[in-house]
């Protein structure tokens, strides 16, 4: 474990939303855990002017519903510092040096360093640039970089990206967070597959009729429409989320289970996917749509919020069907479906078995779902025989989902994403190869929308998406499992 891992975080955007609402909790319970070394300190920069009082204020505030005591609180805090800073300014970064090499003394840390990066994208760049030339970086320890999402809008955008952070840091230096990969179910996954005799026997295409994806929400765009109008459901959720979940759910299992050969069988899936065709009827594999106000008025409709253009034709929604071109998977469709204000928030996998081939019973599919958030673990749903005389079947459930208490107790992806950057362990992070290659997918879909410039389907708040996301399905005689 890490316990002995030293660190020094250097944490830039410290006075943003994502620090305060998930980073400080995140380090606090590793804290807790004694998953920390006691030689860890963290400095949080930002432009804002504030103390190193103030800012163990906002810490301790971040974590205040956490905390096992005042004290114990106090001495988490203690181990942060505060130096304001522009990001585009060379002098600064010689003032954060200094505090760092201090720190560093200090706490003993031995030049390990973390560089969390939570800002905007377009400042990453200038950042890594000058972390390398004003010597932040470190000779004798290791020097990680955290990097949030979105990387880049398109292919070349996050190819120009990824060039620019490349000239001061390795690929194996840079740990790309996609927070789902942090998700315990999202990492169960690869065990449920690799562990079962019985999963794993009948993961293939003679047994699997079609696999669904849903990460729904049910919000709409809050404070983010500034930043949401010019992304979309298919650049903030699609290129990154549900790519990586479709490559967990089909990738060819390791030849062991070390980061290289994850990352291997999850980038052979990615560069294996069917150039999707997008047309505007009924034979187009991906469709569109956007929220309008809910059927009862009560809440409003995207065109209506804060910061969105008023005739915007943004994607709040996307399904697709994705098909894995190898003889393996080319049959079996990959249906997925993402969005904001729909009729629940919840994410989860549907897998759909096909029916027996016998027609002895009245049997239903097998189904084998597995709930990602709110709720967490697995359902099998298998025929039974109905208790009493006759042969007739009825679907039975078999559940295993985790309780409240469970998942409380359970760590937050960023903790364990954190933990890993702090072992090193890349296995849960979104490697170059693989981002490239999702976007090359996700750009071909967005081009083609990009033409489409007359219209884009409706659907009310709070439902499941507009009708074209049914009829994806019901031209291959399915439909989608989970219907809120
Ligand atoms: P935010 O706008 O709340 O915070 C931005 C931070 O950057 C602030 O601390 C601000 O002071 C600092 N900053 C801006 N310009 C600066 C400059 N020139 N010099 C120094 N500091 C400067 O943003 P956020 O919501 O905390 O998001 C941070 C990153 O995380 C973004 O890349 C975002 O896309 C990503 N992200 C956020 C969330 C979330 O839930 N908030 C979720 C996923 C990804």
């Amino acid at each position: 474990m890490s316990q002995d891992t030293k660190a020094l975080f250097i944490i830039f955007g410290a006075t943003g939303d994502l620090a305060h609402r998930k980073l400080y909790p995140a380090i606090y319970h590793l804290f807790k855990k004694n998953m920390l070394s006691e030689s860890f300190a963290v400095i949080g920069t930002a432009r804002r002017e504030w103390s190193d009082e103030h800012y163990q204020e906002v810490v301790l505030d971040s974590i205040e519903d956490l905390t096992e005591s005042k004290e114990h609180a106090k001495a988490f805090a203690e181990h942060f510092r505060y130096q304001s800073h522009n990001v585009k300014d060379s002098e600064h970064y010689h003032t954060l040096k200094e505090l760092a090499d201090t720190l560093d003394d200090e706490y003993s840390i031995e030049g390990n360093r973390i560089f969390y990066l939570s800002m905007s994208p377009s400042f990453f760049g200038t950042i890594t640039h000058h972390l390398r030339e004003q010597s932040l970086v470190t000779d004798n320890g290791f020097n990680r970089v955290i990097i949030e999402k979105p990387f880049g809008t398109d292919f070349e955008s996050s190819k120009a990206l990824n060039d620019e952070i490349n000239d001061s840091f390795d690929e194996d230096q840079l740990y790309r967070i996609d927070h789902y990969l942090g998700k315990e179910m999202v990492q169960n996954i690869l065990a449920l597959r690799f562990s079962n005799r019985l999963i794993e026997n009948s993961w293939n295409k003679d047994s699997i009729s079609n696999i669904q994806i849903t990460l729904s929400e049910d919000l709409g765009v809050e404070e983010r429409g500034e930043y949401y109008d010019k992304s979309g459901a298919l650049r903030d959720m699609v290129q990154n989320h549900v790519l990586q979940v479709v490559s967990l759910l089909t990738m060819t299992k390791p030849a062991s289970f070390t980061t290289d050969n994850v990352r291997k069988e999850k980038l052979a899936i990615l560069k294996a996917l069917k150039d999707p065709v997008i047309t505007q009827d009924e034979n187009t594999e991906f469709v569109r749509g956007q929220y309008a106000s809910s059927e009862d008025g009560a809440t409003k409709g995207y065109r209506q919020e804060d910061k969105v253009a008023p005739d915007t034709l943004t994607e709040t929604f996307v399904a697709g069907k994705i098909i894995i071109d190898t003889d393996e998977w080319r049959d079996v469709p990959v249906y997925i479906r993402t969005g904001k204000r729909l009729a629940e928030k919840t994410s989860r996998v549907d897998i759909v078995f096909k029916s027996t081939e016998s027609d002895l019973f009245n049997d239903q599919p097998t189904l084998l779902s597995v709930l990602i958030s709110p709720d967490e673990g697995i359902e099998l749903t298998l025929n039974n025989k109905n208790i009493g005389p006759g042969m007739h079947l009825k679907p039975t459930q078999l559940s295993n989902l985790r309780s409240e208490d469970t998942r409380e107790e359970s760590p937050e992806a960023y903790e364990k994403l954190i933990l890993d950057v702090l072992n090193g362990d890349e296995t849960h992070f979104a490697h170059w190869g693989e981002v490239a290659t999702s976007w090359k997918y996700v750009d071909q879909v967005r081009r083609a929308w990009d033409g489409f410039t007359d219209s884009i389907p409706f659907y009310p708040a709070l439902t499941m998406g507009p009708k074209e996301a049914d009829t994806l399905l019901s031209q291959q005689d399915h439909s989608w499992i989970y219907k809120a």
